[in-house]
């Protein structure tokens, strides 16, 4: 049985929810159901702990993490099957998540000691220092797309830097996304409480939710989902006065020049668009080619795209992947038909198997057509070719949102200027929208979000500065206030 894990216990009685497999189509576990007073007991746990946690040093949290790396190496065969099953994983992008997550643990271990601080030179003549400080207990809200990897990169620098964890990850992978890191914890012998999971179903997201995000001794929210959930949520949090990091949606755009080198273009944006089928949130939606090699780059593009297959998750050879659920493959559908039904023309793709959704590239795609600017989350980009790169940049930034972007390019200076103004988080030139590196600073502009993870860039974000300064020789006051006078 499949469970929370709060203050070092598994909760063992209690409902239990179905974990569809968008693999099998039928129940992949039971796991049991959290509400409001778990919730309630997890965050009081995670509050308990931080004392103890943030004050072993650097070393021993280390050694934890380093611990908990090892768990997840040890479960890795049993990890993968989990990722297949649960959230619809091709075998590729499962070996590639429980091969990263253990790194992103040992890498975090480093981080604990690298928390900087500095000293001031007082005016006054006083020891003048400042210094950044845990925040306590941080919620952490993760989705189901890359469970482990999300759930990893956030709670591991949250962790490393002292603070304690309540993460929820999502009702459509709560073991990915949550159990299989509290098994790990459990395995590594972490001290009780400091790192505690809620799964709770669909139905009693909003009850653990508001706990969570809400609760007076949670001082920091770190959610990773949907723009509409992370408004509600910042919202929320923000009128409280809690500190927030928000990584949310994408529409993400490549533009290809003119001198682009064509088969790193088509790689790019074959890779880019139609890894895990489109739901990444840094996956290519959006291609702007120039006109003078558009002709020759939607042909290769198109010819690369018919021959990515489906039907088995477990075969190499066959990468797209299911949509998660019947409400994703709907959603991506009805974006897919509302388009053609307004003039769009369909290059690849656009047709539905179960939950297996065409890759599919579309051109002609204009303003009136849903997926024109929405998030599709799924195997669907549209082709749009431009006469001058600025027209293609204003495209690009009219958007709503900003999460990664790319250049294709054989000038690589000329790749960097328009990279630098394009409005998105993260820009890459001669890759695809999707790359991340484990110590890079992660995260959008717009709708996209607030707040970066990765190396410094968690150290920051999950510490406070403090100013802390003594007086070594006394404190002069004025006169009239001091004993003397
Ligand atoms: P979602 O917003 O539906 O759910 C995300 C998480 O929020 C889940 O754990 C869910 O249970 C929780 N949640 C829902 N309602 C809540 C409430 N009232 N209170 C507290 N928690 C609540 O998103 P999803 O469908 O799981 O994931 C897909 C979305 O995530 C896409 O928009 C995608 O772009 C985005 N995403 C962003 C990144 C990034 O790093 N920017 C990474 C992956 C996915």
């Amino acid at each position: 049985m499949y469970s929370s894990y709060i203050n070092g216990e598994w909760k063992t009685t209690g409902k239990t929810f179905e974990d569809f497999s968008p693999v099998t189509l039928s129940n992949f576990a039971d796991v049991i159901d959290a509400d409001a007073a778990d919730a309630k007991a997890a965050v009081e746990a995670a509050h308990q702990a931080f004392p103890t946690w943030s004050g072993l040093s650097a070393d021993e949290r280390s050694a934890y993490l380093i611990k908990v790396a090892e768990a997840l190496e040890e479960m890795a065969t049993e990890v993968e099957e989990i990722l297949i099953n649960e959230v619809g994983s091709w075998i590729g992008k499962a070996k590639f998540e429980s091969t990263t997550a253990p790194k992103m643990w040992r890498t975090a271990a480093t981080l604990a000691a690298q928390v900087k601080g500095y000293e001031l030179v007082s005016p006054t003549g006083k020891k003048s220092m400042v210094v950044r400080e845990p925040l306590g207990v941080v919620s952490v809200i993760t989705p189901w797309n890359v469970p482990l990897n999300l759930s990893s990169r956030t709670t591991s620098g949250i962790l490393a830097v002292g603070n304690t964890v309540v993460l929820k990850p999502s009702e459509l992978s709560p073991i990915s996304g949550g159990w299989v890191l509290a098994k790990a914890f459990e395995k590594a012998g972490v001290p009780k409480g400091v790192f505690n999971v809620l799964t709770c179903s669909k139905q009693q997201v909003a009850e653990v939710g508001e706990v969570i995000t809400t609760h007076p001794k949670v001082k920091a929210i770190s959610f990773t989902g949907s723009t509409k959930i992370g408004k509600h949520i910042a919202g929320k949090a923000g009128a409280l006065l809690k500190k927030v990091s928000m990584e949310l949606g994408g529409k993400d755009a490549m533009i290809i020049m003119e001198d682009a080198d064509l088969s790193t273009a088509v790689n790019a944006a074959v890779f880019s668009s139609f890894n895990h089928s489109g739901q990444v949130c840094m996956g290519t939606k959006r291609i702007y080619v120039a006109e003078k090699i558009a002709d020759e780059f939607i042909q290769r593009f198109t010819t690369k795209t018919k021959t990515l297959q489906y039907g088995d998750v477990r075969d190499f050879a066959k990468p797209i992947a299911p949509l998660i659920n019947e409400t994703q493959a709907q959603k991506v559908e009805a974006q897919v038909e509302d388009a053609i039904s307004k003039g769009a023309t369909v290059l690849a793709g656009g047709e539905r198997d179960g939950l297996y959704f065409q890759p599919t590239i579309l051109k002609d795609v204009t303003p009136e057509m849903t997926t024109y600017a929405a998030e599709t989350f799924g195997p669907v980009v549209s082709v749009y070719v431009y006469k001058d790169i600025d027209e293609a940049i204003r495209a690009v930034n009219a958007s709503e949102f900003g999460l990664s972007g790319a250049v294709i390019t054989n000038n690589t200076e000329k790749g960097y200027e328009v990279a630098q103004q394009m409005e998105s988080g993260m820009c890459h030139v001669n890759d695809g929208t999707v790359y991340n590196e484990i110590l890079a600073p992660f995260g959008g502009v717009k709708n996209s979000g607030i707040g970066r993870y990765g190396g410094q860039a968690s150290v920051e974000n999950f510490t406070t500065t403090r100013w802390i300064t003594v007086a070594e020789k006394g404190k002069q006051f004025p006169p009239v206030f001091m004993e003397s006078n």
